[in-house]
């Protein structure tokens, strides 16, 4: 069994030529399966009767993520589902929209996909590290979360603005998956969303970053730093082994410097423990002059025993990087209270 949504264009192209039929047909199945979101090939009355059977006889099928749970923030603008993909495993998909923030008169909408069940790093703050690894996802199933969305935006006349690979599991850990849904995600003749309206988010996985580098993409990419030294660096992220903070500052020069786009450092602050004026100096120093942006995410309180910070501290903590000279935001936490940090809804929901 194949999915349709696992194909790029091209291969769709040679597929329907390898079936006997014009190439034209690959069109009539990719404008429908992008725009209009069809759950079974029999959904596509455009087609040829004969190719419909055709591909079903040869094992191909359209691939659909089912919602099993959505909760909605307070404000309406964050939309948290826990999806059943096509065979069924739980994954957590999320909406993010910017009603302030328009783009053609729509409100931003990012959506925050997961690339695996589970994670192997570790991570002692992260909800989804805490599960441990379970799987990776298929590229067609993130696809299927993006797809899950698209439909729900167009119901309302709107569209999906931006994606970001933040939800459950580390990107690059599953490198290949991740890359082939990029790369039909961002295809004119597939769902055609912009490459640099694609954030790719990572724990510092050289190899990755390196790699993704030389794709020829526009996506940008976020590194989750959380630490400005090795030694607590380690005690947040245990599997950080040997990625070192410098080589990892590194890799993200090398990205930015084959890419041209700008690498976001992500800061998730932890009272007590990354939080203080020194770690920040630490930080400015070793970033500054790096052209690199830093997002400082006050922690959602998930796993572990982990608090977020006063608004003061967090405050003092970016003044003394901006100061400093590194540019720097703090990520306007939204949908705190429906569990919206990565991981946290399945665990709520699945254990
Ligand atoms: N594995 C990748 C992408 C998924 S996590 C990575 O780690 O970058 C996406 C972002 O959510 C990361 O920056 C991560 O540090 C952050 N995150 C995880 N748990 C969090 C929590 N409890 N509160 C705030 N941010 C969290
Ligand atoms: Fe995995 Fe990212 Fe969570 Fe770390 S923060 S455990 S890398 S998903």
């Amino acid at each position: 069994m194949t999915d349709l949504y696992r194909l790029l264009p091209e291969e769709m192209e040679q597929l329907v030529i390898d079936m006997g039929y014009p190439r034209y047909r690959a069109d009539q199945i990719l404008l429908p399966l992008y725009y209009k979101f069809p759950k079974d090939i029999n959904d596509i009355p455009q087609l040829p009767k004969k190719l419909r059977e055709d591909l079903t006889k040869a094992g191909y099928t359209i691939g659909s993520a089912k919602e099993i749970h959505r909760v909605v923030s307070d404000d309406g603008d964050t939309t948290k589902l826990l999806l059943n993909l096509p065979d069924g495993t739980p994954v957590e998909t999320v909406l993010i929209q910017y009603p302030s923030s328009k783009i053609n008169g729509h409100p931003r909408s990012t959506i925050c996909v997961s690339t695996q069940i589970g994670c192997a790093m570790g991570c002692v703050f992260c909800a989804t590290g805490q599960m441990g690894f379970e799987k990776n996802i298929k590229a067609e199933e993130i696809v299927a979360q993006v797809i899950h969305f698209a439909n729900i935006l167009q119901q309302r006349g709107e569209h999906v603005t931006n994606l970001v690979f933040m939800g459950m599991g580390e990107p690059m850990a599953n490198y290949d998956e991740m890359i082939r849904a990029v790369r039909i995600l961002t295809h004119n003749r597939g769902f055609g969303i912009g490459q640099r309206n694609i954030t790719i988010s990572t724990i510092g996985i050289i190899s990755g970053i390196d790699k993704l580098a030389e794709e020829n993409l526009q996506v940008g990419l976020a590194i989750s730093l959380h630490a400005p030294n090795n030694e607590l660096r380690k005690k947040l992220v245990p599997t950080a082994g040997p990625n070192s903070v410098e080589d990892i500052i590194e890799a993200g020069r090398r990205y930015y410097k084959k890419t041209g786009r700008r690498v976001t450092f992500e800061y998730a602050l932890m009272k007590g423990i990354n939080d203080s004026p020194e770690i920040a100096t630490e930080l400015a120093i070793l970033l500054k002059g790096n052209g690199s942006h830093v997002n400082l995410i006050p922690i959602n309180p998930t796993a572990g025993n982990f608090n977020r910070p006063t608004q003061d501290n967090v405050n003092e903590f970016e003044r003394i990087l901006s100061d400093a000279g590194v540019n720097c935001t703090v990520r306007i936490e939204k949908g705190i209270e429906i569990s919206a940090a990565c991981g946290q809804l399945r665990t709520d929901i699945v254990g």
